[in-house]
């Protein structure tokens, strides 16, 4: 695919979304362009195979977007971390602090082997509260979290200082 494409320029910013102050990073325009998504999945892939995952672990729900395609891409499985009550079976819980509140995630208990190297996808870090809980959630069934990896990374939030693994990101904006 274009080894030259620039993808900051599908990807939309919506201010006040969704609420007056934030400026939303809006990936639908990146998805609805073909050779845009492609050189996205496949820059991606370049980035997390290098940390050889047995398994990718996709956020609810843009990180679903992106974890099953390069799962196919890197030739590995894809597990599904999802917000409460979603998911059927034995499942195990994350609960993390958000700005006004508190927020939960779930696995499946026996979604990934112990010791098993499982790679996080999510469309974006912010402060990095979700990935940080996502890890701690994919640590507690035992996998290692050699990486996270995502499109767009806010860096003036500096959320990968909130995270163990390092994280690999396609765009930056500061
Ligand atoms: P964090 O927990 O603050 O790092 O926020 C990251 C999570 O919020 C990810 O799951 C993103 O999908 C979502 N998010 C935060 N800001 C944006 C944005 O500007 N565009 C798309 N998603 C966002």
């Amino acid at each position: 695919m274009s080894k030259d494409m620039d993808l900051k320029k599908h990807i939309r910013s919506i201010p006040d979304f969704p609420k007056p102050g934030i400026l939303f990073y809006d990936i639908s325009t990146l998805l609805a362009h073909p050779k845009a998504w492609h050189t996205t999945i496949e820059r991606l892939a370049d980035l997390i195979r290098p940390h050889k995952p047995d398994v990718l672990a996709g956020i609810e729900s843009r990180g679903f977007l992106l974890a099953a395609p390069l799962a196919l891409a890197l030739g590995t499985g894809f597990v599904m971390l999802r917000k409460k009550g979603k998911l059927p079976g034995t499942t195990v819980r994350h609960t993390y602090a958000l700005e006004y509140g508190t927020d939960t995630i779930e696995i499946q208990q026996d979604a990934v082997h112990k010791g098993a190297r499982v790679v996080l996808v999510d469309d974006l870090l912010a402060t990095g509260g979700t990935m940080a809980a996502a890890v701690e959630l994919l640590e507690s069934v035992g996998a290692v979290v050699p990486t996270a990896a995502c499109i767009i990374e806010l860096t003036f939030l500096e959320g990968r200082k909130k995270l163990k693994p390092p994280v690999e990101t396609l765009l930056q904006y500061d």
